[in-house]
């Protein structure tokens, strides 16, 4: 047994409506097993219906992205207080879909998780390799430059670590659990000891609910981030018993 408890959290990416949000979570917060952490990372336009409709209940809700500056000239941001006022628990940072889609670099990422440590959210932080990075044997490099880059051991104490391998991510390709565990260990051992036992990290690329019950039982992999399967209650709450 490690002590940590699992924390499994679905990213919805762009999809459901504040609308469809409501309707949703509330099944969601209504069939949680006890035991494992469940978050959901909402659109900024479902925030404040999946803080409304989770309250009183355990399930936690996370932004998928925020701006690094306090407040400002920055159209279309949002920052960790404007987070923190819709009574929004965290904040997921460095998706591989903002990396490579909107520029997002280990230094802005590094600027973000100290103004989210700074407003009391939590984060989870996304770290991964592109298959080529694998195919060329720097999979560890990258992790390592990634987790260094961002900052990640001087803001620990509510961070989580998703490993992310990008080939994974919407694929459908799974990275064996062995391959998960490797990478899983390799991430932990990054941190001074006393951090690297405590801090969770999750897996997350095409965790499904036939294939969650073989990663989760690594001894180093805490819980799932899980795109695809979380927009269905059924596939999302059948991950998080396997967690349990
Ligand atoms: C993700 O978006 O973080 C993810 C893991 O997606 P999927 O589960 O669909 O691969």
């Amino acid at each position: 047994m490690s002590g940590r408890r699992p924390f499994v959290a679905g990213n919805w990416k762009m999809h459901k409506t504040a609308g469809e949000t409501g309707p949703f979570v509330a099944d969601l917060a209504a069939r949680l097993p006890e035991g494992p952490e469940v978050a959901v990372c909402v659109p900024f336009t479902s925030l404040a219906e999946a803080v409304r409709t989770a309250s009183g209940s355990q399930l936690r809700v996370y932004a998928q992205n925020m701006h690094q500056a306090a407040q400002g000239a920055f159209t279309g941001e949002v920052s960790a207080a404007m987070l923190l006022d819709l009574g929004v628990h965290g904040v997921l940072l460095g998706h591989s879909e903002r990396r490579q889609y909107f520029g997002e670099t280990d230094d802005a990422l590094a600027e973000k998780l100290v103004a989210a440590d700074a407003a009391g959210l939590h984060v989870i932080l996304a770290v991964g390799e592109t298959e080529e990075q694998r195919e060329a044997g720097q999979t560890e490099q990258v992790l390592a430059r990634q987790i260094a880059d961002s900052g990640a051991a001087s803001h620990a104490a509510r961070l989580t670590i998703a490993y992310e391998p990008i080939w994974a991510i919407g694929t459908g390709r799974t990275a064996t659990p062995d391959m998960a565990e490797q990478a899983h260990r390799f991430i932990r051992g990054l941190f001074p000891a006393e951090i690297g036992e405590r801090i969770r990290i999750q897996y997350g690329g095409s965790m499904k609910p036939d294939n969650a019950p073989e990663l989760l039982a690594q001894p180093d992999i805490d819980g799932g981030l899980i795109g695809g399967a979380s927009l269905e209650a059924d596939a999302f709450l059948a991950i998080v018993a396997a967690a349990t």
